[in-house]
């Protein structure tokens, strides 16, 4: 039987490369749903080209473009959030979570809740809503598998089970494209030089977050939540080759690693056929060219992001929604030209003190601080932008 598959944000970085491996493999998987926010027709395309039984378009401004694309195709299109929601509830064997920040929260739970498997690359859902998502990974006995490169070589460094007998893991970071900028030069940048990630190609959200390290900052809070580690057992290490993805470290000394080209597809496939393996494309890894792998402590003076993600999950609470909800206003109006590169943790450190850290135990609790984090944000933003 062909495991059947939804991709929650198909036409994203992620989601097309999802796309290429099902693609790949016709044979091995069936489509249910693909979701988008408003490309209406690229996901139509993507809908077309792998048979799926429903096509969805979170912004309904996009749905003439879709519905008028799909006319005739025998796939099922939909707009506006509750759509997205159903969509998410097709009870698919297997769903790519890869909608960007909160947006992805609801349909990601939705699709928990079926107690399939969960490909997790939409790290901010975890972020925001650790507790509440955990939950109903537990109640519905779903697998939360970890798409984000570090975390899945943590996971496949874990494969053994000795989970008790682990002392620290080890998330690499590339250091993005300001590991050796100087703070000055940092407060000068531009958009397009933020933009240019020397390893990884990724969508535009994470790649600034990969230039201020929050993007390691909001790992570090995913990966207390996916290994069930605290916070003091979880390092990370500059290694700007980006070959070894994550490290565990084990009480008899022995430390595994997951290497590999910096090359999204290897972790998408683990998680697609995991247990089993499947072929890809990827560049193969020759150490041998490569020849050199280096590896530095990050610094905590010129990346502050990373401390206050790890100050956010030591607090725990609802500091890091707070800190997630702070962080993508303040990149999104970065990615607008309206603040500078330096603004957007600054930002976020603000409404951290202002709205210290309140306690959450249920998914209502969760969106209002979100809200709460989203408001203070952007009036912070507006006054450095006025
Ligand atoms: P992109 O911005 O490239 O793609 C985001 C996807 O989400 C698009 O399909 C977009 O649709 C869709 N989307 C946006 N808003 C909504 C919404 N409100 N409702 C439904 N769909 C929506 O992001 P990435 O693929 O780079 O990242 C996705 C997630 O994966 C993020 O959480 C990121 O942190 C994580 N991740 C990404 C990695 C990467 O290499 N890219 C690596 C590790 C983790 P549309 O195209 O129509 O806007």
């Amino acid at each position: 039987m062909p495991r059947s598959i939804s991709v929650l944000g198909s036409t994203g970085s992620i989601g097309t490369q999802t796309v290429d491996l099902l693609l790949a493999d016709p044979g091995r998987f069936s489509v249910k749903a693909l979701v988008a926010g408003s490309n209406a027709t690229l996901l139509a395309e993507q809908a077309i080209t792998l048979r799926a039984e429903c096509a969805v378009v979170a912004d309904e401004s996009a749905w003439p473009v879709l519905r008028d694309a799909l006319a005739g195709s025998g796939v099922q299109a939909a707009a506006g959030h509750d759509a997205v929601i159903a969509a998410a509830a097709m009870s698919a064997d297997w769903t790519m979570a890869a909608i960007t920040g909160a947006a992805g929260l609801a349909p990601t739970l939705e699709a928990v809740k079926r107690g399939k498997c969960v490909g997790l690359a939409n790290k901010e859902a975890l972020v925001c809503a650790g507790d509440v998502m955990l939950r109903a990974v537990k109640q519905a006995g779903a697998t939360l598998l970890p798409v984000d490169s570090e975390h899945n070589a943590v996971f496949q460094s874990m494969a053994d089970g000795n989970h008790g007998a682990i002392e620290q893991i080890v998330l690499t970071a590339s250091g993005g494209p300001f590991r050796t900028a100087t703070i000055e030069e940092m407060r000068a940048a531009t958009l397009e030089k933020a933009l240019r990630h020397p390893t990884w190609t990724m969508g535009a959200k994470i790649t600034i977050d990969s230039a201020t390290m929050m993007n390691k900052g909001l790992e570090v809070i995913e990966a207390a939540r996916l290994f069930g580690l605290p916070e003091s057992s979880i390092a990370v290490l500059v290694h700007p080759q980006s070959v070894i993805h994550g490290m565990v470290h084990y009480a008899d000394g022995s430390v595994l690693a997951q290497l590999g080209s910096p090359d999204m597809r290897i972790p998408i496939a683990h998680c697609l056929a995991w247990p089993q393996r499947i072929a890809t494309a990827s560049r193969r890894l020759n150490l041998a060219e490569i020849a050199r792998l280096e590896f530095f402590e990050p610094d905590m003076e010129r990346f502050p992001a990373l401390r206050l993600a790890r100050e956010a999950l030591q607090a725990g609470g609802g500091a890091p929604t707070i800190l997630n909800a702070a962080n993508e206003i303040a990149v999104d109006a970065f990615l607008k030209r309206r603040i500078g590169f330096l603004d957007i943790v600054a930002t976020v450190d603000r409404v951290l003190q202002q709205l210290g850290t309140p306690a959450v135990s249920s998914l209502d609790d969760v969106v209002r601080l979100d809200e709460a984090g989203r408001q203070a944000a952007q009036m912070h933003v507006g006054a450095i932008a006025a």
